[in-house]
């Protein structure tokens, strides 16, 4: 019994290791535990040790049927977006890497393919519902249906523009959605390899960016080959740290 409670203790103190946890990790573990449309089986703190300026964290819901949940895959994507904003000065620091198992009314709202319109998208009621406004969630999920095949993201701007027609987005706010069809991007001649779907949305939302015809970049607007790659311009760059969520 005495030792038990020593293992308990033990348990316990590496699980409140303030190093490696991850900012609010219990009121956001709390406030996700609570959503009926999804189940988290698993969850872990990925971290860069990059020394940058500047640095921000982000939340993400892996679905446990997509090839996001892989650990090396999901790894490899994280540090190459880490990467990426290397150059401007700025690091992800930290992910909160949760493994979510979608319900019964989680799968429908994904796989419905004409949400209310009244209501907006129908991702609305997944991820955010709860948590607080800064903090940057992404939804990596399995490519299920041709309305599912999604890449996109909400920040500030999209969110002030959409709530304008009287409809409240305000909680997809910060928000991201990319499916597993573009863990890798498409094998399509606009694309390079240094360019990352992942970090595109990323972006969006980091630096309330939209898209460039500035080529190469990671924020190309076009098809042309070559146009998108892993670069940012110092405008972009300075969008960043100025409207970065940290
Ligand atoms: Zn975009």
């Amino acid at each position: 019994m005495r030792l038990f409670k020593t293992f308990a203790i033990c348990f316990l103190s590496l699980a409140a290791n303030a190093a490696t946890d991850f900012p609010d990790q219990e009121k956001i573990l709390n406030v996700l535990r609570a959503n009926p449309h999804f189940t988290i089986t698993a969850a872990r703190v990925w971290q860069d040790a990059s020394a940058q300026p500047e640095s921000f964290n982000t939340v993400v819901l892996v679905d446990n049927e997509s090839k996001w949940k892989s650990t090396s895959v999901m790894d490899a994507q994280l540090l190459k977006s880490s990467r990426i904003f290397e150059p401007c000065g700025v690091v992800l620091k930290k992910a909160l890497v949760l493994n979510v198992s979608f319900t019964a009314s989680g799968l429908a709202i994904l796989g419905n393919e004409r949400p209310d319109p009244s209501v907006g998208p129908a991702e609305i009621l997944i991820a955010r519902s709860g948590l607080p406004a800064n903090i940057m969630t992404g939804v990596l999920v399995k490519n299920r249906t041709r309305e599912r095949d999604v890449a996109y993201a909400f920040n500030r701007s999209s969110v002030e523009r959409a709530s304008q027609s009287g409809k409240d987005w305000s909680s997809l706010l910060y928000s991201y959605w990319v499916s597993d069809k573009y863990i890798s991007n498409p094998p399509q001649s606009d694309y390079v390899a240094s360019y990352s779907t992942l970090a595109h949305e990323l972006t969006h939302i980091l630096g309330d960016l939209g898209h460039t015809d500035d080529y190469p970049n990671l924020m190309s607007n076009s098809d042309k080959a070559g146009s998108k790659s892993g670069a940012l311009n110092r405008e972009q760059c300075s969008e960043i740290k100025k409207n970065m969520i940290r």
